[in-house]
């Protein structure tokens, strides 16, 4: 650890994969060491890639708890199990995408998504803010995405249930400012992870009962082949994301 410097404790939601994952990797793996990493995830039997990417990192600077953001017992547990050593930065990562015509899409579905992106979260910063605020530090960082500040077709409630955090985080930035306690969000444009692969591969073979023909022929064969083509341009990848989270809690 660098000289004269505590080690911050960073815990962060959803790290099995994309930009969690490599956030986790690169604050384990701080040259000077100045961050302990509480890397959480819903299913450890997921952990391997992290543990590989990882490195002699885990077990050191990395440690690894289960989570699962939409369960209010899976949360406090998770809380609870690390309050001897205060949660420095909170790094609101998991989230779920949907998209197709709204029409087709299950109010479970739907419910889904806000349960995870918006009271994932929710949960997760009532459960720190308090001793954030009685030490009157802290740092919460909600992963957020350009899809919270302009709606784009066909991701109607996944770009709401972004929208409703950045309102959430909007609003509570200024009460926590009181309390020394910072709020910041990361909006990201498209990302090359498998949250992206992995929707469009299934959106493109699926059927859209409930939706007219033109709409399933507008999104199958123009909006699907036209995102991937704007991913492959200008798509970043979860390190680009990583390195800029990570200069946001420094
Ligand atoms: P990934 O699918 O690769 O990662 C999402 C992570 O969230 C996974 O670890 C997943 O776990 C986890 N997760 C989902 N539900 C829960 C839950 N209930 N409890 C705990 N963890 C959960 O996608 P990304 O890395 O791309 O997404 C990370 C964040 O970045 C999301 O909030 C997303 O909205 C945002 N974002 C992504 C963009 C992109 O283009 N990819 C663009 C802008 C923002 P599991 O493996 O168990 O499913």
């Amino acid at each position: 650890m660098a000289s004269g410097c505590e080690q911050k404790v960073v815990l962060i939601t959803g790290c099995s994969s994309g930009i969690g994952l490599r956030i986790a990797v690169l604050l384990a793996r701080d040259e000077q060491k100045r961050y302990h990493v509480i890397a959480t995830m819903r299913d450890l039997k997921k952990k391997d890639r992290l543990v590989e990417a990882a490195g002699d990192a885990y077990g050191k600077t990395l440690t690894l708890l289960p989570l699962d953001v939409c369960s209010d017992d899976s949360v406090r547990q998770c809380i609870d199990s690390v309050k001897d050593r205060h949660i420095d930065v909170l790094i609101n990562n998991a989230g779920v995408g949907l998209l197709g015509p709204v029409e087709s899409i299950s109010m479970d579905e739907m419910k889904k998504v806000f349960e995870t992106n918006f009271f994932g979260t929710v949960r997760m910063i009532k459960e720190v803010m308090p001793d954030m605020k009685k030490r009157r530090a802290g740092h919460i960082i909600v992963m957020s995405s350009v899809m919270g500040l302009q709606g784009v077709v066909f991701n109607d409630v996944y770009t709401a249930s972004k929208f409703a955090i950045e309102g959430f985080c909007e609003s509570m930035a200024v009460q926590l400012l009181k309390f020394n306690v910072k709020l910041s969000m990361i909006e990201p444009g498209p990302v090359h992870t498998e949250f992206e692969t992995k929707m469009m591969q299934e959106v493109a073979k699926m059927e859209y009962p409930g939706a007219d023909a033109d709409t399933v022929r507008y999104f199958k064969d123009v909006y699907i082949p036209s995102s991937i083509d704007i991913f492959e341009a200008l798509g970043q990848t979860p390190e680009d994301i990583a390195k800029c989270t990570k200069k946001v809690i420094e």
